[in-house]
């Protein structure tokens, strides 16, 4: 598939930006295509974009994907997608605020499972990430352009200054890994942060673990005052005292002042069983 100029392009069409939407777009080939690459897409997979912007990923992904559906918020990109998607027939836009759908107004526009691939609106990174992670569509991974402080947040090592309630959260659906970091200026209009591309297999089985409510529970208020003790944390999420608290992290193995900042995903699903 030819280059397209999406300078060019937005110049001729008038379009204007909207930082508070979070649009810096991509137009340079080899970084679309590495994108594309990083998310071990083939001609058999459906993929769903967040955020069309320019169209110029949208296009990358076509070249490669059996569909893509793509959702984007802003109905001024009309007259530049016209242009920078002309040609494309495996390629849908669709004009909504993605954030807003529910799982079964998605499904309207992808039944079956599907791949996420997308240079994510940086105000809203997170919400998107776990709003299609934890939902019930047929999501098989996310392959995400995200800034670089949260990609780091999302791979991070327990027991380091990254390590967050995001880091658990995302290691309860799957397995993340960064595939490659991304200068600023590799955007248009360019960004005052570097970014990151993270690829979030989603594993089935950790979804189904019959724990994982109380799991999230644990996890969200062990994170809730990062400086007390893990003891502290959970005597006032789950109501209860903090020598009972204590003697449940000992009987799960755990000294009695240990933060939770130490404490691996396998650790809090072996704390859950002493919450059931
Ligand atoms: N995919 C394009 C690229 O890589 O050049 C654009 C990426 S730009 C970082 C993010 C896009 O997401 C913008 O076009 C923005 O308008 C769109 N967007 C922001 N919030 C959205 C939402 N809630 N639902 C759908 N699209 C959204």
């Amino acid at each position: 598939m030819e280059n397209i100029n999406l300078k060019d392009i937005i110049a001729d069409s008038g379009f204007r930006f909207n930082k508070s939407l979070g649009q810096n777009f991509i137009s340079d080939k080899n970084l679309l295509d590495a994108i594309v690459a990083d998310s071990g897409v083939t001609g058999d997979d459906v993929v769903v974009e967040i955020g069309t912007g320019g169209g110029t990923l949208t296009r990358a992904i076509a070249a490669v994907a059996k569909r893509v559906v793509s959702f984007e918020v802003d109905e001024n990109l009309q007259s530049v997608l016209a242009l920078s998607l002309k040609g494309v027939d495996n390629a849908e836009v669709v004009f909504r605020d993605v954030m807003k759908m529910s799982d079964d107004a998605i499904r309207r526009f992808v039944d079956g499972k599907f791949k996420v691939v997308a240079n994510l609106p940086y105000y809203i990174t997170t919400p998107l990430v776990m709003r299609f992670l934890e939902s019930g569509l047929d999501v098989e991974s996310l392959t995400v352009m995200v800034q670089q402080e949260v990609a780091d947040r999302f791979v991070a090592k327990p027991n380091t200054p990254d390590y967050a309630a995001i880091t658990l959260a995302i290691r309860m659906c799957g397995e993340a890994v960064v595939t490659r970091r991304v200068n600023r200026n590799m955007f248009y209009p360019v960004p005052n942060v570097d970014s990151a591309v993270v690829r979030i297999d989603v594993d089935r089985k950790k979804l189904e673990n019959e724990n994982l409510p109380l799991i999230r529970k644990l996890v969200r208020s062990a994170f809730a005052m990062r400086r007390k003790t893990l003891a502290n944390n959970l005597s006032a999420a789950f109501g209860i005292d903090k020598q009972t608290a204590a003697d449940r992290l000992k009987a799960a193995g755990f000294e009695p002042m240990v933060r939770g900042e130490v404490l691996s995903l396998d650790d809090y699903i072996r704390l859950s069983y002493q919450f059931r």
